[in-house]
């Protein structure tokens, strides 16, 4: 069975992407949609994606979810390379492993289907009893606060509610993993923050492990690690210390990633205050690195700079 958290980090993470690559080709151009991203998650974690349009996130999520290829570089989920998996693989890994909310609330749910048609059918077709199939809708409709609304259509529920029956879907076959792409995108802030504690309340419920990608930066209190993306690439991670939560505020650490080569993102703003640009001085101090702006005096000619 699922072993606790604080045991199973120490082992091999649940999803471990690194060096990953992603580029989409097509007559004229080429996109590096990923470039060298390094990502682990432990199982029965709850994490979250965060990062500028554009970054790379929803590619990250559509390889994790099997619906796209990565081009290059590793990408596991449990026991199953996602770089190497079989078509056939894929289409069974999508059925059973993974569960998928997406931000547009139309593209979760069958609109001519009730709620709790909705959650069965995804069970129907893994082979369940039309009976089997009804008491499980229920128990996740219950689990998601619309046992009361089960038979009403997609467009009789409002959006935080619909986004509800698409957690009930996703959950339907119990997969150990669900992602979701900006699940609250369409949704008021207090609406979000229903949806974001209710995936709280399921991961710590089922120890489902869950990505969540999102714009909302207000999600680092209600998740484990916040992981920023830029370029393609993971860039800072928020830690939150639950132990400090129950004393006057809790301790929120943020840390740029570095990866195995050593190289790390220095935040934009660092780069722009101090007007660095192609190259700057690295140098160990006593317990830390100091990184500073080249000095004019240290320019040397180089081919691309001659004016
Ligand atoms: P995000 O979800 O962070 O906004 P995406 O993963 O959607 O970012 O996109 C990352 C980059 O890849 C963008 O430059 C985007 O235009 C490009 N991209 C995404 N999907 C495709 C595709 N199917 N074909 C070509 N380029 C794509
Ligand atoms: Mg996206």
């Amino acid at each position: 069975m699922a072993s606790t958290p604080a045991a199973s980090s120490a082992a091999a993470p649940y999803i471990h992407c690194e060096d990953l690559f992603k580029i989409y080709k097509s007559d004229e151009l080429e996109v590096v949609a990923l470039r060298g991203l390094d990502l682990k998650v432990a199982r029965g974690e709850m994490m979250a994606i965060v990062g500028a349009s554009g970054s790379g996130k929803s590619t990250l999520l559509n390889i994790l979810a099997g619906l796209d290829t990565p081009s290059a570089g590793r990408v596991n989920v449990g026991a199953r390379d996602l770089l190497t998996a079989t078509a056939d693989d894929l289409v069974e890994y999508r059925r059973r492993e993974v569960g998928f909310v997406w931000q547009q609330t139309g593209r979760n749910l069958i609109p001519y289907l009730s709620a709790e048609q909705n959650v069965e059918v995804p069970l129907i077709l893994e082979g369940r009893s039309p009976g089997q199939a009804r008491a499980r809708a229920r128990y996740l409709l219950e689990a998601v606060g619309l046992l009361e609304r089960r038979r009403q259509r997609p467009d009789q529920l409002s959006g935080g509610e619909q986004q509800r029956v698409a957690i009930a879907v996703s959950l339907a076959n119990d997969p150990p993993l669900l992602l979701a792409d900006e699940p609250t995108g369409e949704l008021d802030s207090v609406t979000a923050d229903e949806i974001f504690r209710l995936f709280r309340t399921l991961n710590e419920t089922t120890g489902v492990t869950i990505v969540i990608v999102t714009h909302d930066r207000a999600i680092a209190r209600r998740v484990d690690r916040v992981v920023a993306m830029r370029d393609g690439r993971t860039s800072t991670e928020i830690v939150r210390h639950a132990a400090f939560s129950r004393g006057q505020g809790e301790l929120v650490e943020e840390f740029a990633v570095v990866d195995r080569s050593g190289r790390l993102q220095l935040p934009r703003e660092h780069l722009d205050a101090l007007g660095i640009g192609e190259r700057a001085r690295v140098e160990l101090t006593g317990d830390h690195v100091e990184v500073r702006p080249e000095q004019p005096s240290e320019q040397r000619p180089l081919p691309w700079r001659r004016s």
